[in-house]
């Protein structure tokens, strides 16, 4: 018989969903709307494009494993030397090298609920405890947070903003849980969404690591950057922490075409200020929306908006695919929206109130 582990067979495998072609074609519609994944509706920036082009003729060599062009990039960008800097196959890689750098079977890892689901999935798979601390009022409970760490604490996880809330934790409240956590507890700032921050409150987070402290601050290319299906993102911690990581990391986990878009797409700030803005108009029109349709939308810093849908939101999740637009059911009654083209939004509108009959 197939021998598991309890923590490994206590994980539900991630469901993904159905490719967008195959939907419209099951659906007979001409056009799906994917606002399920916080991706970046305009897509890459046109630099980003037109460098993967130039990466095709070295694809039969390994990429650049110490990925140097893109990490010293990176680095002068936030100011640091290189020894900073950690690639990761997304972040959510780097997540993963944190689970299985510092956490030995039963430690434990402080989060919040809800936040992303990847930490505790990461957690448990390297047999980790997860210690789960609920939002109050939609944001981080720092205080709860720090007092849930004990002895046992390695890592703790704060999602800033947070998915799939949108709420943020200002710098005051993040100084003073930081006065609190034991400095041999590594802190997680995953900061995946920063570049849609409008509140100028946003923690520097940054500076805790240069300080010395065990923080690491994680930044991603699949977002604002619109590079997800290539999937890169990165750490900026002490070099002692990058030390650590390197020693799990896979060699080759950022890929060439990744090095070289993300290198590109680094230097393209028009496109992320141009996206910025779509953001926030696009973030406006859906909480006008959203507010004429009787919900009230979770404010948030980021590139979605949560809301409550007042009635079983599995089924307005079902009503709305097969209008062909694609949300995020994350439970009971609760949907976040990705803010996408002026038009997707107002289609997402339009099918939200069309469902609201029958659900
Ligand atoms: N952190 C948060 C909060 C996220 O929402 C996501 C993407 N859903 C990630 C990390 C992972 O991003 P990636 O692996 O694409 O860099």
């Amino acid at each position: 018989a197939l021998r598991i582990h309890p923590d490994i067979a206590s994980l539900s495998p991630y469901v993904p969903g159905k490719p967008i072609e195959e939907l419209q074609r099951e659906l007979g519609l001409a056009r799906v709307i994917k606002l399920a994944s916080n991706e970046n509706p305009l897509g890459p920036s046109p630099k980003a494009l037109a460098a993967l082009v130039g990466g095709h003729d070295s694809l039969h060599r390994y990429p650049d494993g110490g990925a140097y062009r893109l990490r010293q990039a990176l680095a002068d960008r936030w100011k640091v030397s290189l020894d900073h800097i950690i690639l990761g196959n997304g972040s959510d890689e780097v997540l993963g090298l944190l689970a299985r750098t510092f956490l030995a079977p039963g430690d434990e890892a402080v989060m919040a609920d809800q936040t992303f689901v990847i930490y505790k999935m990461e957690v448990t798979a390297a047999h980790g405890k997860a210690v789960i601390v609920p939002l109050v009022n939609w944001t981080h409970d720092l205080d709860g947070m720090a007092n849930a760490i004990t002895a046992k604490t390695r890592l703790v996880f704060l999602c800033n903003p947070n998915n799939p809330t949108g709420t943020m934790v200002a710098a005051d409240a993040v100084a003073r849980f930081m006065a609190k956590v034991p400095d041999d507890v590594v802190v997680v700032f995953d900061e995946a969404y920063l570049e849609y921050v409008c509140d100028p409150h946003f923690p520097d987070s940054l500076q805790y690591v240069t300080q010395g402290r065990n923080a690491i601050v994680l930044r991603t290319f699949s977002k604002i950057y619109g590079l997800a299906g290539l999937r890169i993102g990165y750490g900026i911690t002490t070099p002692e922490i990058t030390n650590c990581l390197n020693r799990v990391r896979p060699p080759f986990n950022a890929n060439t075409l990744a090095q070289r878009a993300a290198l590109a797409a680094l230097g393209d700030d028009e496109h992320v200020t141009k996206s910025r803005a779509v953001n926030a108009a696009g973030m406006q029109q859906l909480e006008r929306g959203l507010r004429a349709l009787g919900f009230a939308a979770i404010p948030s810093q980021a590139n979605f908006v949560y809301f409550d849908v007042k009635r079983d939101g599995r089924r307005v999740f079902d009503a709305l695919l097969r209008e062909g637009v694609i949300v995020r059911h994350i439970e009971g009654t609760m949907l976040r929206v990705t803010i996408g083209q002026p038009d997707e939004n107002d289609a997402f509108l339009a099918s939200l109130k069309n469902v609201l009959q029958s659900t």
